[in-house]
């Protein structure tokens, strides 16, 4: 995410006349397609992207917006095959965080052959709401390698009032209704087990979860539009006056939703499909926001490698003036739609969409990565914020404050990268960080696994762990 008020997103806007060429080209659509065309980078002897594992989650999300617009109603379908042998479910409930304050996600009812019940934990969530956390308990252990069944009921009431988080994943105002993470999330970590961490003071995200091959569909209102997560199908009519709308994305840690009176634009970009919607009244047109978007994307696919999903929305739920963007699997929520803050969203495609990392255990693993990567449009920031107190890394628990957060794990972030950058020099550095993303591709990320990529490059490595972003022992585990 990026907050309205950081200081890269709100000093800086990036020149127009890039000259970034769009390629158009066919459209693929498989993860695994898009691995082969990948390929590999130099330096890397193993950078082929990685294919999702074939035994990933299947989750089919039905979501149902109540004409009230602000009453979301759904049932979530999952297919589980754990790689570890499990004795119950976590879900996580992320309206239900302080930070969302005003908004409440309760599980209806859980069902499925294999369960014995469910209930809501805390999980420091805010008070009012059921809790942070649901449990599904199992009649009885399921295996590493099988298969696990449930679906579960649920009611989301949305706030029509600004949250302490400011622009937020979630919320409903007269023209538009969205919600980002709004239901029950598998949270399960392969090769590690369940993500159980409790919410957070200091507005950020806090999920860990795997990528599952995910359908949404959404009944809204007939005369509004949908923008989410996934390959969106035309709309279909169904009963009195609703239109239902549906989406694939095979490779989907979270889903988000946006539902409003969208004008919106199409562009290609390269072998990506942007979608941009605007709101009535909005101070930029859908034109211009799914141009700048796809300049984003070519700008960011020189650095990184190919963008990881076939489509991408990028619904702007405000009239441009909220600042503030949050990233979901090829959709991002846009509460402004200032150049800086769509590279950084683009930028979290690959670190968060695809290469995946606990937002609570490392959240310098996307947020100093999506800052960095907002070099490619402009100048990077100020070199003195590598000289911030305390190190780069920690636990969303561990920060003193809002501010503490954003200087540590954004700015002296996103300053390391570039000092170690620099200390490596910038193509082999580049090389390297491009085999971390293609070998890292669909998974959770650890830091020993970045240390791993840039194990050659002594003085990189030195600079991380001087400002406190790579530990020593991330840097041991890698030689392992
Ligand atoms: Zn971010």
């Amino acid at each position: 995410m990026l907050d309205a008020t950081d200081r890269r997103a709100a000093g800086r806007r990036w020149a127009a006349g890039c000259g970034a060429a769009l390629l158009l080209a066919a459209c693929t659509s498989s993860p695994e397609e898009r691995a082969a065309e990948a390929g590999t980078a130099a330096g890397c002897p193993t950078a082929e992207r990685a294919a999702p594992d074939p035994d990933r989650p299947v989750v089919t999300l039905d979501f149902r917006l109540d004409d009230d617009r602000r009453t979301v109603t759904g049932t979530e379908t999952l297919a589980f095959t754990p790689d570890l042998p499990v004795e119950e479910l976590w879900f996580r409930l992320i309206p239900n965080a302080p930070q969302s304050a005003g908004n409440a996600l309760r599980v209806d009812a859980v069902r499925g052959e294999a369960v014995a019940g469910g209930r809501h934990v805390d999980a420091d969530a805010e008070p009012g709401t059921p809790g942070g956390l649901y449990r599904v308990d199992l009649r009885a252990p399921v295996a590493a390698g099988e298969t696990v069944s449930v679906e579960l009921d649920f009611t989301l009431r949305l706030s029509t009032g600004r949250t302490p988080a400011g622009f937020d994943r979630l919320g409903a105002r007269d023209d538009v209704t969205w919600w980002a993470g709004g239901f029950p999330l598998l949270t399960w970590e392969p090769g590690h087990g369940w993500a159980q961490d409790p919410f957070s003071e200091i507005s950020g995200e806090t999920t860990a979860a795997t990528v599952a091959d995910t359908t949404i569909r959404v009944s809204a209102p007939e005369e509004l539009t949908v923008l989410m997560t996934g390959d969106q199908q035309q709309a279909q009519a169904a009963e009195s006056g609703r239109r239902v709308w549906e989406s694939h994305e095979p490779v989907a840690r979270d889903a988000s939703v946006a539902v409003g009176e969208f004008e919106t634009a199409q562009v290609q970009a390269g072998d990506t499909t942007v979608t941009a919607g605007v709101l009535p009244g909005a101070d930029t047109s859908a034109d211009e926001l799914a141009e700048d978007t796809a300049t984003a994307i070519a700008l960011l696919e020189e650095r990184f490698g190919p963008f990881p999903y076939p489509t991408l929305t990028v619904p702007l739920v405000s009239d441009g003036r909220d600042g503030g963007g949050e990233e979901y699997p090829s959709s991002i929520l846009l509460g402004s739609a200032d150049f800086s803050l769509v590279v950084h969203e683009v930028a979290h495609m690959w670190f968060y969409g695809m290469v995946g990392n606990s937002q609570f255990r490392d959240p310098w693993l996307d947020e100093a990565f999506a800052t960095y990567a907002e070099s490619v449009a402009d100048d990077h920031g100020d070199d003195d914020d590598l000289d911030r107190g305390g190190p780069v890394a920690g636990t969303m628990a561990e920060f003193a404050d809002q501010d503490d957060y954003e200087r540590r794990v954004y700015s002296k972030g996103a300053a390391a990268l570039h000092a170690a950058r620099e200390a490596a020099g910038s193509e082999v550095f580049d090389d390297a960080v491009r085999c971390y993303v293609e070998t890292q591709a669909w998974t959770i990320a650890r830091p020993e696994d970045l240390a791993r990529a840039l194990a050659d490059l002594e003085p990189a490595v030195d600079v991380l762990v001087e400002a406190g972003a790579l530990r020593p022992r991330d840097v041991e585990a890698a030689a392992e």
